[in-house]
């Protein structure tokens, strides 16, 4: 066996017309894993409510593991930066203070595919219109007070992560 074909086959290009070592072909069988992190709130209708253990509870069954959480009171600056690119939606005032109106508990997830895992587990942004069984549609009381946020890409995943946390603070 050749230092190669090993490289090839850990990276999941292994072509068995290049090598003739049998043991190595099972690595063509295993799905790619993608693991990834992503950022959540649990907001401030669902702290008051005491209900933070049963949202998380909801994401760890639903293989997502906590990897960094703060309990934390926003300031106005930190919400109206968070939810900038909402800046101009008419929302963005009342959801402001709403997400300064008591505490919230950031949070990273991590686990498998877990921007779009969160995002289902959370259901709609309207809890009129989320699935049955999802947070939102569990727990939320309104379309803004809705229970829980979650990033909606990777590339917000990481911007959002890097708001409240440090790389220190991330212990997966
Ligand atoms: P999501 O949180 O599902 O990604 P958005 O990014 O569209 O939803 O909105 C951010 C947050 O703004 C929502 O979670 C909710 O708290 C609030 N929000 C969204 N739409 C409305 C609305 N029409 N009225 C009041 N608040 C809203
Ligand atoms: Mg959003």
């Amino acid at each position: 066996m050749g230092a190669p074909a090993v490289a090839e086959a850990s990276e999941g290009r292994y072509n068995p017309a290049k090598s003739l070592n049998p043991q190595i072909l099972y690595l063509e069988e295993i799905p790619a894993m993608a693991i990834q992190r992503t950022f959540s709130i649990i907001k401030p209708d669902a702290t008051r409510r005491n209900l933070t253990g049963k949202v998380v509870a909801r994401l760890e069954e639903a293989g997502l593991r906590v990897v960094a959480q703060r309990r934390i009171q926003m300031t106005r600056a930190q919400a109206e930066g968070f939810y900038a690119v909402h800046k101009e939606r008419p929302f963005f005032s009342s959801l402001c203070d709403f997400m300064t109106s008591g505490p919230v508990v950031v949070q990273v997830l991590e686990g498998e595919n877990a921007v779009e895992k969160n995002r289902e587990v959370m259901g709609a942004t309207d809890p009129a219109k989320a699935a049955p069984g999802t947070i939102r549609a569990e727990f939320a009381e309104s379309i803004e007070a809705n229970s829980a946020h979650g990033s909606d890409s990777q590339e917000n995943a990481a911007i959002e992560i890097a708001y409240f946390f440090s790389q220190v603070d991330i212990v997966g």
